[in-house]
């Protein structure tokens, strides 16, 4: 299964991904992006935010 993961040591947490799908990525108690656990992500919608991400930290990994 593939999931999105966060290089948190390039993210300056501008928000844009929480903001565009909160339903994918939250802002953890730790103060980091992280994507919200979910059996199945939309391939769709985590490409969008990979695009979109001015730092390009999000990817995809197999798990
Ligand atoms: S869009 Fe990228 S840089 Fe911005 S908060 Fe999300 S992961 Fe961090």
């Amino acid at each position: 299964m593939k999931v999105p993961v966060i290089d948190i040591s390039d993210c300056t947490l501008c928000a844009g991904c929480y903001e565009m799908y909160p339903e994918l990525f939250r802002l953890n108690d730790a103060g980091y992006i992280e994507a919200v656990a979910s059996e199945c992500y939309s391939e769709v919608d985590v490409n969008d935010a990979i695009k979109y991400c001015p730092q390009d930290c999000i990817h995809w990994e197999e798990v």
